[in-house]
Order: structure tokens, then C-alpha cells, then sequence
């Protein structure tokens, strides 16, 4: 069943998601004054910090959770890798989504920005349900993102790709709005390319910066009545150096939701026409030491165990085994066998 709009309340929506940013690390930035706009909007408003997310707690998986109301089972997106038993192959969208779209092999690039949203994903998506309602969106970099407009590929290395290679498609679904980086945009904003943000250090133009310069731009023209802007890099920097520099990079987050208020208006100005919800898809836990990680190539109990990206449940192999952060999925070529 899908979840009926509420006609009471007529304004429009921001949806601003945090990936990867703990309730308790964003609670402390608050109450230390270190996260003030975010903190007006909390006290403004209602905050739920006991939040659960999805299992796996992956980015992909969360992503989807978000966007569709669903759990991975009913999403179809259970992690960053899974083990597709029909074709007898691994799928990996990636987790990171600037490392996948700087530099990942092309397989994962497809994966990530065609295969996810138009082959694995079964469940609407809140720009599909919303669209049918007559409402339109905007997305600013969010990974499930399928919707009823097209949107060619901007980029020119890209499209020389799609000359030799079958993977690639020439455009992908999205809302009426949709901007990736340099890869799509639905129009000219003048913060594209070279003299974009970041410079020549970034990744195709997919940072936050450039997700807040799109989001200001968005807030400032009431482009859609719905619009989602999604952060990633405090995923990426909790990955790296753990939660000190989470904590850090809720400041920086604050500054970009900070300018996203000012382009509406400010916040009182924003609450009048849109109600504004700020989510996480999953938190961090503490960093482990290298000897505290599984080896799953060794297998489980005699179980013959084939890992990695060719794994596969062929001649010799039991069980196909999938990391997917501090979980893993196992495929067992036997259903019987425990
Ligand atoms: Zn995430």
C-alpha cells in the first residue's frame, strides 16, 4: 500500500540526509554549540534520536530504505555486494560513492549508477509515488533516485564509454530534477566542470559542496515541491578516520544545511512552506583493529567457501560468502546444508 498524502498540510518538503552521521555524535555537536543551525531546526521542531536503521546497516540498503519506505527484502537492495544466483554472479554496487564514480572499474560504475535503480530495485520510489500524484521532485546526488524523466549523460568521458561499452547506458530515471556530480544535471547551474566546485581535486564534481551550492540554488527558485539533498562525505570520513572526525564534519555539515536555510529566507521563512526533515541512513561503530576482522576466506567448518569479486557457487565451492561491512551474506549452494 502506498502512504497517502496528507491534505491538511500543504507545504512543500526538504529532505536533507546525512549519511553515515550517528544521533549521539550529532547530539553532542548540538548541545557544544557546534552544529547551530541544525540545532534551530531540532528546537524548532521535533528530534528522534533513537532511530533504528535497516540490517544491514549499509548505504545502499539504507538508501533504499529511504527512499522506497521499505526494508531490504522489500526494497531489493540488500547491501553495497550481493551474489546473483540466476546469472551465478556477484554484483557490487561499491559502498562509497566517490571512490565508485572517480575511478571504480567500470562493472561497479554500471552497477552503481544504471543496474541499481533500473533492474535490482522493486519497490516505488518516493519521486515515483509522489510523481503519480502529481508532485515533482528534485535529488541532489541521493543513489535511489528512479523516477518517470530521463536524463542524458552530461560527461564526455563517460559517453566515449558508451562507444566501446555495451554497460553503459546513454541515460538514466530520475525526477524532474536530478544532479550527479558532472554526470547529470537537468540544467545549466554555472556549477559544473573545471571551475565547479573543488576544483581539480574533485571527483567529477560528486562533494558536498557542490550538493549544497545545487540545494541553495533549489531552495532560492522553489524549484520543486519536494527536494532531496544528500550528503556522503561524513560516511567516507568515518570510514577512514572514525567518529573523532564524524564529529568534526557535522560542523561542515551544519555550514552547508546553514546556507541552505539562508537561500529559503532563513529558517523561520523555510518552516512557513516547507516542512524540513534531516536523516542519517546508518551510524558508525568505532574503528577496529586489523587482527579484530573475520577471515572468511578460510571458510566455516569445512564449508569450501569462494570470496571476492568472481566468486561463484562453481564445481568445487559450497557456499558463496558476501562482506558487506561488519556483516556477510553466505550463499550456500546446498539450502540443506547447515
Ligand atoms: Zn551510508
Amino acid at each position: 500500500m502506498e502512504p497517502a498524502i496528507q491534505t491538511g498540510d500543504r507545504r512543500q518538503v526538504l529532505l536533507l540526509v546525512l549519511d553515515g552521521i550517528r544521533p549521539d555524535v550529532m547530539r553532542a555537536a548540538i548541545r557544544d554549540g557546534d552544529a547551530p543551525a541544525l540545532g534551530a531546526l531540532a528546537g524548532a521542531g521535533e528530534a528522534v534520536w533513537d532511530c533504528a536503521s535497516v540490517f544491514p546497516s549499509i548505504t545502499p540498503a539504507a538508501t533504499a530504505a529511504i527512499a522506497t519506505g521499505r526494508p531490504p527484502s522489500g526494497s531489493g537492495i540488500a547491501g553495497h555486494a550481493w551474489y546473483d544466483r540466476r546469472e551465478g554472479e556477484m554484483v557490487i554496487y561499491g559502498a562509497k560513492t566517490e571512490t565508485v564514480l572517480a575511478g571504480g572499474p567500470i562493472r561497479v560504475f554500471h552497477n552503481h549508477v544504471w543496474r541499481m535503480n533500473r533492474d535490482d530495485l522493486l519497490a516505488p520510489t518516493v519521486f515515483e509515488v509522489l510523481h503519480r500524484q502529481g508532485v515533482e521532485g528534485a535529488c541532489v546526488h541521493f543513489p535511489i533516485r528512479r523516477g518517470p524523466y530521463e536524463h542524458p549523460v552530461r560527461m564526455r568521458s563517460v559517453e566515449g564509454y558508451l562507444l566501446g561499452g555495451r554497460l553503459l547506458g546513454r541515460s538514466v530515471e530520475g525526477p524532474r530534477e536530478y544532479y550527479l556530480g558532472d554526470l547529470f544535471y537537468s540544467r545549466h547551474t554555472g556549477l559544473n566542470g573545471f571551475m565547479g566546485s573543488g576544483g581539480l581535486h574533485r571527483s567529477i564534481g560528486i562533494n558536498d559542496e557542490y550538493a549544497a551550492a545545487v540545494g541553495e540554488l533549489l531552495l532560492e527558485e522553489e524549484a520543486e515541491p519536494f527536494t532531496l539533498v544528500y550528503f556522503f562525505q561524513g560516511d567516507q570520513i568515518s570510514h577512514r578516520e572514525g567518529l573523532a572526525a564524524q564529529r568534526r564534519y557535522v560542523s561542515r555539515l551544519d555550514g552547508y544545511a546553514g546556507r541552505l536555510f539562508a537561500a529559503a529566507g532563513g529558517l523561520d521563512d523555510l518552516l512557513e512552506r516547507y516542512a524540513v526533515l534531516v536523516v542519517s541512513d546508518h551510524g558508525h561503530a568505532p574503528l577496529l583493529p586489523r587482527r579484530s576482522h573475520v577471515d572468511l576466506s578460510s571458510g566455516f567448518r569445512g564449508i569450501r567457501t569462494s570470496l571476492g569479486p568472481r566468486a561463484s557457487l562453481g564445481p568445487g565451492t559450497d557456499a558463496v560468502a558476501v562482506p558487506n561491512g561488519r556483516a556477510a551474506f553466505l550463499y550456500l549452494r546446498d539450502p540443506e546444508l547447515t
